[in-house]
C-alpha cells in the first residue's frame, strides 16, 4: 500500500485525496464507515489516471457522485472512492434544445438551468437528490419519466480506461439500469435533448413535482429513497404496508411511517441494521405475498 499512496500524491494535488474519510459524510443515509481513499478528481484524465494506477496496482475502487443511492459497509471500504462533484459540474446550452453537463452536476442545479433556458422535459428530476453520473447509471426516474426519455448520449470511461461516447440505444438503459452499471463504466458528461417550454410553467410544475415529494416522503430523515425496487405488477411501499411493516425496526433503522417504501436512518442506525432490516422486510413480503424485494439501493464493502 505504502507504494501505492506515493503513486497517487503523484498524481492528484494533496486536497484532492483523504485518508480514512467517513463515508457517513458523503452518503443521504449518514451512513458509512471509513474509506482507505476517497479521492475528489476534477477532470476526466485525473479519473483515467487513478482508474489506471488502482487496475495496475489491484486495488479495489468505486464511483460515487451524492452518495443518494448508496448503502455502505460500517467498515467503510478497503480501497478508493472516487467522488465525482465539484469541479465536474459545468453545463452549456447547445443549439437545438440540447444542453451539455458533466457528470458532477446535480439535477436540481440542472433542472433549474434547463427551465432559465425556457426549455421542458427535465422537471420530473429537479427533485431527485442525485449527480448527473449517478443518474445515467441509475436511469433515475420519477412521475412516470426517466433519464432514459431524455439523454441522446453520454461520455463515459470504459472498462479499458478509454473514452467512447455511447448513444442511447448502446447505454441500454431500463428499470434503474444502464450499461454503465452492468459494465463499471465511469460517466463523465451527457447530452440531452428538450423541447422549447414557458418557463413559468416549468417551474410551477417543479414546484408541484416538489411539494408531492415533501408531502409524500420522509424528507426530514437520512434515506437514499425507495429502498427497493418496484416488482413487476406491484409497488414495494404497498407490499410493505400490507406485510404489517410500517414502522418496523432493526436497531436504528425503520421501515418509514410516512412511506414504506422508504427505510430511514432514524436514530443512529448502522449499515448492518439497515441490510438486516432490508432482509427482514423482503423475507416477511415473500411469506406472506410470494413477491421478492430486490434492493434498488447500491450496497459497498462487507456486509
Ligand atoms: C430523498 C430521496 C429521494 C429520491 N428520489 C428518487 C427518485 O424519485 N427517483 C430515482 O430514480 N431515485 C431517487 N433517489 C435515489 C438517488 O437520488 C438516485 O438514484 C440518483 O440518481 C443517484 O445519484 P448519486 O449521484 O447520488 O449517485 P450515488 O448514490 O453516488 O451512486 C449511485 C450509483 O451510481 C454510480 N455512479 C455515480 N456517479 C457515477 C458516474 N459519474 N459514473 C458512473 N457511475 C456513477 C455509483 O457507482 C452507484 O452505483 C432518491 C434518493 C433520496 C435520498
Amino acid at each position: 500500500m505504502k507504494e501505492f499512496d506515493k503513486q497517487l500524491y503523484d498524481l492528484l494535488d494533496a486536497n484532492k485525496i483523504k485518508r480514512g474519510e467517513m463515508m457517513k459524510n458523503h452518503t443521504t443515509f449518514r451512513i458509512g464507515g471509513p474509506a482507505d481513499y476517497f479521492v475528489m478528481p476534477e477532470s476526466k484524465e485525473e479519473i483515467q489516471s487513478v482508474l489506471n494506477l488502482c487496475k495496475k496496482e489491484k486495488v479495489p475502487f468505486y464511483i460515487i457522485g451524492n452518495g443518494s443511492n448508496l448503502l455502505v459497509s460500517d467498515e467503510g471500504f478497503k480501497g478508493v472512492i472516487l467522488q465525482i462533484g465539484k469541479g465536474m459540474d459545468q453545463i452549456s446550452l447547445e443549439e437545438d434544445g440540447k444542453v451539455r453537463a458533466f457528470s458532477g452536476a446535480m439535477l436540481s442545479r440542472l433542472a433549474q438551468v434547463i427551465a432559465e433556458h425556457e426549455l421542458t422535459g427535465f422537471e420530473f428530476a429537479s427533485g431527485i437528490p442525485g449527480s448527473l453520473g449517478g443518474a445515467v447509471s441509475m436511469n433515475a426516474g420519477a412521475y412516470g419519466r426517466e433519464i432514459k426519455d431524455v439523454i441522446v448520449e453520454a461520455t463515459v470511461v470504459d472498462d479499458h480506461n478509454e473514452i467512447k461516447v455511447l448513444s442511447k440505444d448502446e447505454l441500454k438503459l431500463s428499470y434503474r439500469k444502464s450499461i454503465v452499471q452492468t459494465q463499471g463504466y465511469v460517466v463523465i458528461e451527457a447530452l440531452f435533448a428538450f423541447k422549447p417550454g414557458k418557463k413559468e410553467e416549468i417551474l410551477q410544475k417543479m414546484n408541484e413535482l416538489n411539494q408531492k415529494r415533501r408531502e409524500k416522503q420522509p424528507l426530514n430523515f437520512p434515506s437514499a429513497g425507495s429502498t427497493f425496487k418496484r416488482p413487476e405488477g406491484y409497488f414495494a411501499g404497498k407490499l410493505i404496508e400490507d406485510a404489517g411493516l410500517r414502522g418496523f425496526r432493526v436497531g436504528g433503522a425503520a421501515v418509514s411511517n410516512k412511506h414504506c417504501g422508504f427505510i430511514i436512518n432514524e436514530e443512529n442506525a448502522t449499515a448492518k441494521d439497515v441490510r438486516e432490516l432490508i432482509r427482514q422486510v423482503d423475507m416477511r413480503v415473500y411469506e406472506q405475498f410470494g413477491v421478492h424485494l430486490e434492493p434498488e439501493i447500491r450496497m459497498i464493502g462487507q456486509f
